[in-house]
């Protein structure tokens, strides 16, 4: 799908979804450099690949700016969770826009093709059911999560403006909702709360009704959908949604969760966060159209890989494990 050995700079490397990112560059025979300055990320997603002569890692800041040569850009830093996002929020839209302005001047500079990880929070609370690309959103400016929807919109202005002034190749994924192994066990997220807790036998916390609906995509068909997009032709800039459209409520996910850890956790209800949003799934025709991708692995599968992936985490830190599954 890709010629091999390219100098490929990925930044929020040592996350959950670079570090899987990284993997699958180096696999595919490149010379992978790791920007993070572990704000969320950590080195233990990374450290099986500091061994490999074709990895590097380096901390930085990317609200700062780099001069390295490479070939292509997938800009990946910044936090993801709300909880993680709204902890700094001028640090969040700082990363989203700063950083966006200084690896798009990077990739002008070295004429670079340049990926942006953008998101389904570009669509807010959404009206339009499911979203389309064209779908324009319902974001509220000035709420808790603006620091990130409106962070991630404003990247996006400067991808295409860059784009259109400067003649730079880019793409524009906007992801949603995205688990696996790797993510962080306290960022908050749903699927890693609801297993934490679930395997720890803890109270599980549904917020608001659990009436709230989520689609789930499993990390590794997404990271082949960023590998598809960036082979594309350069017409093809997206933005372009990358998700699992098959959507479920999120009781239904606490309860499918207890199913498959075999927990004897209670589900306990929580506040709804504020501006939470309702209802979201991907129409994902354009990539299916353009991208020939569409998500592989169904949720129970991927559950049961994550579920796997926390449980031996947990062991490892003296923690409760699972009644079911011994690994
Ligand atoms: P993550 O928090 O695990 O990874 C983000 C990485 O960026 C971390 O390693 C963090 O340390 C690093 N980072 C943050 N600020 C930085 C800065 N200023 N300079 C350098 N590094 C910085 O989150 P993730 O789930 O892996 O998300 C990766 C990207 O995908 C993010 O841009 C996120 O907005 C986007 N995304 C993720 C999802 C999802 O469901 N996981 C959904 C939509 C969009
Ligand atoms: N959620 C929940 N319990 C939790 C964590 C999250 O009910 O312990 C809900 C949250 O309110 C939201 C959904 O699960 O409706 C997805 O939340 P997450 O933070 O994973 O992602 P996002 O809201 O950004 O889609």
């Amino acid at each position: 799908m890709s010629e091999v050995g390219k100098r490929i700079l990925v930044t929020g490397g040592a996350g959950f979804l670079g570090s899987h990112l990284c993997e699958r560059l180096l696999a595919q025979g490149h010379d992978v450099l790791c920007v993070d300055n572990y704000f969320t990320g950590r080195k233990a997603n990374i450290a099986h690949l500091l061994g490999n002569p074709h990895f590097e890692a380096l901390r930085h800041d990317i609200c700062f700016p780099l001069y390295v040569e490479v070939d292509e850009i997938y800009n990946l830093a910044c936090p993801a969770s709300p909880i993680h996002y709204q902890f700094d929020p001028v640090q969040t839209t700082k990363t989203s826009v700063l950083g966006a302005i200084n690896m798009l001047g990077l990739a002008k500079r070295v004429r670079a093709k340049i990926f942006q990880a953008s998101t389904s929070e570009v669509y807010g609370d959404p009206v339009v059911h499911p979203q389309r690309e064209d779908y324009r959103g319902n974001v509220n400016p000035i709420g808790p999560r603006a620091c990130y929807d409106e962070g991630k919109r404003c990247a996006e202005t400067l991808f295409f403006d860059y784009h259109r002034q400067h003649k730079l190749k880019i793409r524009v994924a906007r992801i949603f909702n995205t688990y696996g192994p790797r993510m962080h066990p306290n960022d908050g997220r749903v699927v890693s709360n609801f297993i934490v807790q679930a395997l720890r036998g803890e109270p599980i916390t549904l917020y608001g009704a659990g009436t709230q609906t989520r689609a789930f995509c499993y990390v590794d068909d997404l990271v082949e959908g960023w590998l598809r997009l960036m082979a594309a032709p350069d017409d093809v800039t997206g933005p372009i949604n990358l998700g699992n459209p098959v959507e479920t409520t999120v009781r239904a996910l606490a309860e499918q969760i207890i199913a498959l850890t075999g927990s004897r956790s209670e589900i306990v209800h929580k506040p709804l966060p504020v501006d939470d949003p309702v209802q979201r799934c991907p129409d994902i025709s354009r990539a299916r159209d353009l991208l020939d991708w569409q998500p592989q692995v169904p949720l129970q599968l991927g559950l049961e890989r994550t579920i796997a992936y926390f449980d031996r985490l947990l062991a490892g830190d003296g923690q409760a494990k699972s009644p079911v599954l011994s690994l």
